[in-house]
């Protein structure tokens, strides 16, 4: 019993000492409290999401983005620049009107998907019809003409515009369970009768424009209330535009039906040539150790369905807000900061790999690579990639950070090599220690992710704000480390896939010349 008291004195004596050290770090304090009562999230999120809108590579939104971030970064006297690493399609997105016409009137929630070309100001009128049921290949050979001069629905009817969560809080447990039978087998049935027409859902939709199909409907569903994923179009000359759920289904059962539904499609946009694209990069000049490098990460491009709030607009408040908390409360760190907002990130990670291809003397030397990018949430797990001291080094720059922020932290030391999805992987891939800073969900997947709902009023600035924080002292205490982060990794295991050892994951180049070279 009094062992044990005298135990917890020191626990707690050694407690009150940590408080007392992260309390009276002016830096940190500094930091946390401009953080809160001088907050600029709000604003540059209007400037960049309202304003600019969406960063589509190759768009004039893009490149203007690209110009914004280094005004806006000299304004608070952070040395920043356009970086070209490649070029691109350049395209610009116009009106999209889609109007059902007969048997009735209705203007129709849509739009049309990227890099397609433009209709005539006057649009393209039609019938729109679905897909048949093919008993082979010959079926639909001797189907296909009838699309000459139809629009051609290519996406499945789904049975709910509901989200399952929303079946399972209301439906009986019957019902759910059948719902979910029935849509499996809707889902069974339709790949089954694509596969039997000769095609898949890529390769039809150029058989259909080959036909003379007067344009292309699709339904890309992200399984929420009033969402769907947009993307890229793959007709080379009539349009291609996206119906969300609400809409498609009932076109769809007019089609079935026999009602005939008549469409006008106003899809405008331009080609735009090649274009150069960039990376925004800035610098805090380390005095110290100037040729060490710690470098904040988030890709600065998007989708264009809606303005890439989440994916990547908040990963890049995070970073811009971090550095300015860094430029006023530790202008002069031991080591180099630089930040980088990459281009392309969505087409393959394409900023991020051309920047490791083009500054090896930076990533030979980086201390660390904090790198977010997956929605407004906050941060919640933290793996050390696997290096094999991750959990020293990390940990102590996570001791730092005040315990309301690091208490939603999971840590999973030494972890395994990230092998995509977002831009440390370029980074890893060289050698780099490079961290994710990996966020709570926020229905990240379903919701905002590459859709038509990823706006502004998806941020959660409480969150973000916290990101900013945790993201300006990881930095600050990697910068002021007295050690250089030692690079050494683990012996990785065995795959159970293949059975042979897993190796580290290896540099990829990035695509520099996009969508500008016929692929063979
Ligand atoms: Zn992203």
């Amino acid at each position: 019993m009094k062992k044990l008291s005298k135990l917890s004195c020191i626990v707690a004596l050694l407690f009150s000492v940590t408080l007392i050290a992260q309390e009276t770090n002016p830096i940190i304090e500094g930091i946390v409290k401009e953080a809160n009562e001088n907050s600029q999230l709000e604003r540059l999120a209007h400037e960049m999401l309202d304003v600019i809108g969406p960063r589509l590579v190759g768009t004039p939104q893009m490149k203007q983005a690209n110009d914004w971030a280094v005004s806006q970064y000299g304004k608070w006297g952070i040395s920043a620049k356009n970086e070209k690493w490649g070029e691109w399609r350049g395209w610009e997105r116009g009106i999209t009107h889609i109007d059902m016409v007969s048997p009735r009137i209705q203007s129709l929630s849509g739009m049309q998907l990227a890099w397609n070309p433009s209709t005539s100001k006057k649009g393209v009128s039609a019938e729109a019809i679905v897909l048949p049921t093919v008993k082979d290949s010959l079926a639909f050979k001797n189907w296909l003409p009838s699309v000459k001069g139809k629009f051609v629905m290519i996406s499945m009817n789904q049975p709910t515009g509901r989200p399952d969560y929303n079946w399972e809080e209301f439906a009986t447990e019957e019902s759910f369970k059948k719902m979910k039978e029935d849509r499996d087998a809707l889902t069974k049935a339709w790949r089954e009768n694509m596969r039997n027409t000769g095609y898949n859902s890529r390769s039809i939709i150029e058989a259909l424009e080959s036909a003379g199909a007067a344009g292309i409907i699709t339904c890309n569903w992200s399984k929420g209330f009033g969402v769907n994923k947009i993307f890229s179009a793959r007709t080379k000359k009539i349009p291609t535009v996206d119906i969300e759920l609400e809409d498609y289904g009932m076109l769809y059962r007019l089609a079935a039906y026999g009602n005939k539904p008549e469409l006008k499609i106003v899809a405008e946009s331009k080609e735009l040539g090649a274009v150069p694209t960039f990376n925004t990069i800035a610098e805090i000049k380390g005095t110290e150790k100037p040729e060490e490098y710690v470098v904040l990460s988030a890709h600065f491009d998007s989708w264009d369905g809606g303005t890439g709030a989440t994916d990547n607009g908040t990963g890049t408040l995070v970073m811009m807000e971090a550095m300015r908390l860094l430029k006023k409360y530790y202008p002069n760190p031991k080591r180099t900061i630089i930040v980088g907002h990459w281009g392309s990130e969505e087409q393959g990670l394409n900023g991020s790999r051309a920047f490791v291809e083009d500054h090896p003397e930076i990533v030979k030397n980086i201390q660390a690579v904090f790198n977010q990018d997956n929605g407004t949430g906050r941060v919640v797990n933290l793996s050390g990639q696997g290096f094999l001291h991750s959990y020293d080094f990390l940990g102590r720059w996570l001791a730092a950070v005040p315990n309301d922020i690091s208490k939603h932290i999971e840590t999973s030391y030494p972890g395994a090599p990230g092998r995509g999805g977002s831009d440390y992987a370029s980074f890893l891939a060289a050698g780099a220690p490079a961290f994710s800073l990996s966020s709570l969900s926020w229905s990240y997947w379903n919701y905002t992710w590459h859709t038509n709902r990823d706006t502004y009023d998806k941020i959660v600035f409480d969150d973000v704000r916290s990101n900013a924080i945790l993201t300006a002292i990881l930095t600050y205490m990697a910068s002021e480390d007295e050690q250089s982060t030692p690079k050494d990794k683990i012996v990785l295991p065995v795959s159970k896939r293949t059975g042979k050892q897993m190796e580290w994951p290896t540099p990829r180049s990035p695509e520099r010349k996009g969508m500008l070279e016929e692929k063979k």
